[in-house]
């Protein structure tokens, strides 16, 4: 059944042609509905971000202030991206990003592997762009806003409080930081599955089938890409190979770059990218001075190789080009299938997240994903309650599958989030 967020049927609801909308909802696909709402959203006087500055503020807030050791592609580039996300919300929920990048984050948002989360103190957000971009289990740029709620839940708060914590409501006479713990302990493992059961059998979306079509295709850029990669080994001449290893034939450099970095790691006793990022920031800081000047002369060696290479042989540079492109082809595939395999942890990640919040433990039965026990165990009722007010505010602007499944499961905290969206918690 078709649905919008409750600030967009507000906004429909307004007017005779949103109000037609509305009324076909319930016979229509979601695809459908989804369309006729984007063209409406398109057509009307909602806030955009239009004016030159305002895309500048954006971008300055998404400026990387670290950059760590990687040669990879910054951040930077993601403001056009999202500006244009934040352009097609409803004037409040832009103003509330815009207002609450403005109070909270003052040098700019970080590059962080791995990692996503937003600092008071430091006034900084931390993103990760594999967790922005390419991550099955998020929605695109759905971490920047969850991050950005946090900040919202903060800058509402009035900067040293969290609104979700301190805002009693109207109707319901508690905060959202106690609503979402009485409603989210009351659920257990057992009840929460079979939600998600229930919800899977409505939905019958043939994930089976969807896969192995996909898994087909896959099959086929493997292909391309291994007559690609043969062309590379016939134009080289084994000239890579030889002075670089097997492995870097037909890589890119910030590849290589990530091949010595991991490298480097594995001759220090470090088995996995992985595992060094779990090690406290101090530690990685010291490995890196130790192991960088070397991978960083190892790539600009190989780096300049190649450039050598491509000079002399410009059919080399053209297969290179053409390998590269079928090998962002899989990757992209790849994260198809996983997306599809993944589909019931971006749409019911938030609920688990919050159930298991209630219950000390991550995520719930079925879903094992969200923060930590020990996260839990610290402040359990004021984390809950910013977590939940991170992931409404993520799925109100970027998810609408989740925000309705919150909705379904936490009705009353959803109801008291939308008084504090809705202006009634504005300090
Ligand atoms: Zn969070």
């Amino acid at each position: 059944m078709g649905w919008v967020s409750p600030k967009v049927y507000a906004i429909l609801n307004n007017s005779e042609k949103g109000k037609t909308i509305l009324e076909g909802i319930g016979d229509k696909d979601q695809a459908t509905v989804d369309k006729e709402v984007d063209e409406f959203f398109h057509n009307s006087p909602v806030h955009k971000i239009t004016s030159e500055d305002e895309k500048k503020f954006i971008k300055s807030k998404l400026k990387p202030v670290w950059q760590g050791s990687r040669a990879g592609p910054k951040i930077e580039f993601l403001g056009d991206d999202i500006n244009e996300a934040i352009n097609s919300l409803p004037r409040n929920e832009s103003e509330l990003i815009l207002n609450a990048l403005r109070d909270n984050v003052s040098g700019g948002i970080w590059q962080g592997k791995g990692q996503g989360y937003f600092s008071v103190y430091e006034k900084k957000i931390v993103l990760d762009r594999y967790m922005l971009l390419s991550s099955p289990y998020y929605e695109k740029n759905g971490v920047f806003f969850h991050e950005v709620g946090h900040a919202i839940d903060y800058s509402l708060g009035g900067g040293n409080r969290t609104i979700s914590s301190t805002f009693i409501s109207q109707k319901h006479n508690v905060s959202l930081a106690q609503m979402i713990y009485d409603e989210a302990s009351q659920i257990t493992d057992e009840q929460f599955e079979q939600i998600v059961k229930e919800s899977e059998e409505q939905r019958q979306d043939n994930l089976q089938e969807k896969i192995s079509v996909l898994s087909n295709e896959l099959t086929s850029i493997i292909d391309e890409q291994e007559k690609a990669y043969a062309k590379i080994r016939e134009k080289e001449n084994g000239l890579i190979e030889s002075k670089f290893g097997k492995e870097a034939v037909g890589i890119r450099v910030y590849q290589y770059n990530d091949m010595c970095f991991l490298k480097a790691l594995n001759d220090n006793g470090i088995k996995s990218l992985s595992d060094f990022y779990e090690l406290d920031l101090t530690k990685q800081q010291e490995i890196r001075k130790k192991i960088e000047p070397s991978v960083k002369k190892s790539v600009e060696e190989f780096k300049n190789f190649k450039q050598h290479l491509f000079e002399i042989n410009p059919e080399l540079k053209e297969a290179s080009e053409e390998y590269s492109k079928i090998y962002q082809k899989k990757l992209d595939k790849n994260l198809e299938i996983e997306r599809v395999k993944n589909v019931n942890t971006r749409i019911w990640g938030n609920v688990a997240d919050l159930i298991g919040g209630a219950h000390k433990k991550k995520g719930a039965d079925g879903i094992n994903f969200g923060h930590s026990a020990s996260y839990w165990e610290t402040y359990q009722k004021y984390n809950l309650g910013t977590e939940a007010f991170a992931e409404l505010f993520d799925g109100l602007t970027n998810s609408k599958v989740s925000y309705y499944n919150m909705k379904q499961v936490f009705p009353k905290s959803v109801e008291i989030f939308e008084e504090i969206i809705n202006g009634q918690g504005r300090k």
